[in-house]
């Protein structure tokens, strides 16, 4: 897939340039990820998802 979750160790998290759940282009990195997130129901849950992910399990494998 070309648009799956990066892996955790990246800095496409910190600074993306477009949506890492869906591949929109994003207006600005870091706020317009945000309001990206909010507007859009299945990133909001892909980053919902994500989010417990790292909580339930830092450190082990990331699944993709
Ligand atoms: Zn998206």
């Amino acid at each position: 897939m070309a648009h799956d979750h990066p892996e955790p160790d990246t800095d496409r998290w910190s600074n993306p340039d477009f949506c890492p759940f869906c591949g929109a282009e994003l207006t600005d990195p870091g706020q317009g990820f945000l309001d990206h997130v909010e507007e859009t129901d299945t990133c909001n849950e892909r980053f919902e998802d994500w989010r417990e992910n790292i909580r339930d399990d830092s450190g082990s494998e990331w699944s993709s």
